[in-house]
């Protein structure tokens, strides 16, 4: 009671573990509060890239994947009327986020956070030297309020953390993020691979866990969604179309929505307050990416936390924004524009023909995404 924090982080997905991460490692009080119970599966498809590891390289933890058994990803496979394209990966891995998030908050706390589980955090007002945060118990509903020299907020892509999240922009073609997962059987889909169906409207990618599990994550246009009835018919009939498998225990798969996935903050800092990871805007990722920004903006937090921590300036906000730009918001446009592409039938054929007959050519554009850029290079 009375204490006050340097670091309240609202969110223990991956962009809040790695910031309260990198935080407590140099030497800050961190705060995580995480509304849900770990370990928690979440909608993803689980894949990450080279930049994700860069990443955890950089903060010292380049063998926290390794340990946890992810599995390397060699290649990915687009499936589209019948036919498949074969690309090749520059490397990737994938992992359950079970144990991804709980290890980097595990990490977290041996570097000296405190992880306060089932409790969701609000924004409250601030004063000149802090901001407070409203706590209340996921488990109890009891309240209790904290005050922070910073707060980030990391609570991924829908969050009522902010008392004006209502001017978060939503795109009205954005499409909706399905997923489940299908326990370790004789599913038929080869490990090591990302397999991405194809369909109209929508898409469904499968990986195979390092559990053996089948992790299936998928977006859709809503109109899609509510002609098929449910996310596992509009996946079943995406899978049918592409000429893939309906994998074992298919129909007994229990399926889990987002809202609508493109999706923008009004602003991405306030008064003693930075947004990092989706919090801070989302674009549909296809090969590891979104983790990969999230983990980018954790790491480019933590500078920005210690020069706020005695003296926050309306010109700290505004570089928050432009790193974001630089490090994210720039990385994010190849997406942003396949996302495009692929509501689009006649555009996603030409881009599928396109990949069976020139595969250097995406090869050379999935490189590029996930080629590594560290935060630490971006702050001067
Ligand atoms: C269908 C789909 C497939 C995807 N596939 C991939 C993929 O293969 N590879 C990839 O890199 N990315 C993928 N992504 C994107 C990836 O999941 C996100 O970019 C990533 O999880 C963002 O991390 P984050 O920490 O910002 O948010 P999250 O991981 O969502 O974490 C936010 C955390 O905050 C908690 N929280 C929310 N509100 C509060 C609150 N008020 N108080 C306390 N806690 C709160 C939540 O419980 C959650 O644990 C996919 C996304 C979707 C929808």
């Amino acid at each position: 009671m009375g204490r006050i924090w340097d670091v309240v982080v609202i969110g223990g997905g991956v962009a809040g573990g790695l910031a309260a991460l990198d935080c407590a490692r140099r030497g800050l009080s961190v705060l995580v509060v995480e509304k849900r119970a770990f370990p928690r599966w979440k909608v993803c498809g689980c894949c990450f890239n080279a930049q994700a590891q860069g990443v955890l390289e950089a903060v010292g933890h380049g063998d926290l994947m390794a340990r946890c058994g992810a599995q390397p990803l060699q290649q990915l496979r687009i499936g589209l009327h019948g036919k498949t394209a074969p690309l090749s990966l520059p490397g990737g891995w994938v992992l359950s986020r079970e144990r991804f998030d709980q290890a980097l908050l595990e990490a977290a706390a041996a570097a000296g956070a405190t992880v306060r589980f089932q409790t969701r955090g609000q924004l409250g007002p601030s004063c000149s030297a802090t901001r407070s945060v409203r706590l209340t118990s996921s488990a109890g509903g009891a309240q209790e309020e904290v005050n922070a020299r910073v707060v980030l907020v990391a609570a991924g892509l829908v969050n009522h953390c902010s008392p004006d999240h209502a001017s978060v922009e939503t795109i009205a073609t954005s499409r909706v993020g399905a997923g489940c997962v299908l326990p370790a059987t004789t599913h038929g889909y080869a490990g090591n691979v990302i397999h991405m169906a194809l369909g109209n409207g929508g898409y469904v990618g499968l990986v195979q866990r390092e559990d053996g599990a089948l992790n299936l994550a998928a977006a859709f246009d809503r109109s899609c969604l509510a002609a098929a009835g449910s996310a596992a018919a509009a996946a079943r009939s995406v899978l049918e179309l592409a000429g893939f498998e309906l994998p074992a225990g298919f129909m007994a798969g229990q399926w889990q929505l987002t809202p609508a996935l493109t999706r923008r903050p009004s602003a991405v800092a306030g008064h003693r307050c930075l947004l990092i990871g989706d919090a801070a805007g989302y674009v549909e990722p296809f090969t590891g990416e979104g983790m990969a920004w999230a983990l980018t903006a954790g790491a480019a937090a933590a500078p920005f936390v210690v020069e706020g921590l005695a003296d926050w300036s309306p010109d700290l906000e505004r570089r928050w924004l432009q790193t974001l730009e630089s490090l994210v918001v720039r990385r994010q446009r190849v997406c942003r524009a396949l996302a495009t592409v692929l509501q689009r039938p006649l555009l996603t054929s030409g881009l599928f023909s396109l990949c069976r007959a020139w595969p250097g050519l995406p090869e050379r554009i999935v490189r590029r995404v996930n080629r590594v850029q560290l935060p630490s290079a971006e702050i001067g």
